[in-house]
């Protein structure tokens, strides 16, 4: 009658190694992704910001990713990358404004950004995000401040890209763009993003490509649903070459889109090289771009091979959500950060 007892405590402990090794295997296979989705929670968890932002080792480390609180400080790093040849977008930090009165805040700051770019002559143009000027009171709201930007820059010929936030904004922001690009004239004074990670971009892209429209490529930088977004890293990649081409196809060319490529990934910058050399299109038909604090090195090299080179220079105080979907992208930041708080 014991047998079968004294059978499965032998059993045991050989269960418990297998089970070991198999949450190990598992571990180490997803652990990149677990991560980045428990990265990807905190970003935009009220108390986590609460208590992080005001770590000053967090604070220092984000310094690595942000030029400073200041528009000074911001045209101070764009003078500096300029004379390195590079250009920039420089991005007043700031999202998910619930509030009119905050999002009229954020436009006056970027209209004063507009009137430092061109009274200090850099080679810059804007960045922002649409739920930072008011997308999530009402879109109404981000239409009327992105046109009075717009305005306010069009006499200095300075540009704003919309960022492309998560998959619930990618309608709106993209009706909002093409209202302001056509029916208020301001072309490609205007421009948008799209994200590879998102199964609905290859038809974007084909019906931006045909509207010859000023668009950044990106992988995507949100948690998104497996319905919504390829859940696969190597497929967001694929896709990622699939629309670079599109963009740079001869249709795209023709119908004046002047992509922008923002990748750090050296893979992607090889593939897009390939097939710009294969299908002689000159360097100067496409722009890479990187953010700030960001393998320098490569960007310096790009510059050195002849293509042009774009970074995204964020500044400002809100730089709590921006910082740790940078620690999302690359797990190896977030240990190398959690050791500095370590060591205090
Ligand atoms: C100019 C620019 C604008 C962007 N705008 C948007 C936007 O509007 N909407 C949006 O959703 N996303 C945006 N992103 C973010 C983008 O979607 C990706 O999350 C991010 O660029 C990482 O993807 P990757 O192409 O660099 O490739 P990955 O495969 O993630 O990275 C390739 C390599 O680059 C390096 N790397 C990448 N990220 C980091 C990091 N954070 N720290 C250190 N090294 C890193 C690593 O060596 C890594 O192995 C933007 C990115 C750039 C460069």
């Amino acid at each position: 009658m014991n047998k079968p007892n004294q059978k499965g405590r032998a059993f045991a402990p050989v269960l418990f190694l297998i089970s070991l090794v198999i949450f190990g295997i598992l571990a180490y296979k997803y652990a990149d992704r677990w991560l980045r989705a428990v990265l990807l929670y905190l970003s935009k968890a009220g108390w986590a910001q609460e208590t992080i932002s005001h770590i000053s080792v967090a604070h220092q480390f984000a310094d690595r990713f942000i030029a400073g609180d200041t528009i000074a400080e911001a045209i101070a790093v764009s003078q500096t990358m300029n004379q390195k040849g590079i250009t920039t977008t420089l991005n007043y930090l700031g999202e998910h404004v619930t509030n009119p009165q905050e999002a009229l805040a954020a436009r006056n700051e970027i209209a004063r950004l507009m009137d430092a770019i061109h009274e200090s002559g850099i080679q810059a143009y804007v960045s922002v995000k649409p739920s930072q000027l008011g997308l999530q009171v009402s879109p109404d709201l981000l239409y009327e401040h992105m046109r009075a930007l717009l305005e306010h820059g069009r006499s200095n010929q300075i540009k704003i890209r919309m960022d492309m936030e998560d998959h619930t904004t990618t309608d709106t922001t993209l009706g909002i763009y093409r209202r302001l690009r056509d029916e208020d004239g301001f072309g490609h004074n205007v421009g948008v993003v799209i994200q590879a990670y998102l199964y609905r971009s290859e038809a974007d892209i084909r019906q931006l490509v045909a509207e010859g429209a000023w668009v950044r490529l990106c992988k995507g930088a949100y948690a998104e649903p497996p319905e919504i977004a390829f859940p696969q890293k190597a497929d967001t990649d694929n896709n990622y070459i699939h629309l670079a081409q599109m963009m740079l196809s001869e249709q795209a060319q023709q119908n004046g889109m002047f992509p922008a490529f923002a990748t750090h990934d050296e893979r992607m910058i090889q593939a897009i090289q390939t097939y710009a050399a294969e299908n002689d299109i000159a360097p100067q038909s496409f722009e890479f771009q990187m953010l700030y604090g960001i393998r320098q090195a490569l960007q310096k090299k790009l510059v050195a091979d002849g293509y042009q080179m774009r970074v995204y220079v964020p500044y400002g105080t809100a730089w709590y959500p921006y910082f740790v979907r940078r620690l999302a992208e690359r797990p190896a930041n977030l240990w190398f950060f959690t050791s500095n708080l370590v060591k205090g």
